[in-house]
């Protein structure tokens, strides 16, 4: 099940699943579809990916799922 995606109130500043903000991006793929951009976390260390979809005309941010 995909997570649902948390920004700082009053900011910009994408916030981990742990609720740390300091998320450093590596790799993103692409399709026409949709955009996955891997995330390491400095506070907890883990690796998730934010998933950016077009479904039916809306945009869709939220964290897939991952095995760690
Ligand atoms: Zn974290």
């Amino acid at each position: 099940m995909n997570v649902q995606i948390q920004i700082e109130a009053n900011q910009t500043v994408l916030l981990c699943r742990c609720g740390g903000n300091y998320l450093h991006h590596g790799a993103v793929q692409f399709d026409c579809e949709s955009v996955l951009i891997a995330f390491e976390c400095e506070i907890c260390g883990k690796h998730s990916t934010l998933s950016v979809n077009q479904h039916k005309g809306q945009t869709i941010l939220e964290w897939e799922a991952s095995s760690d």
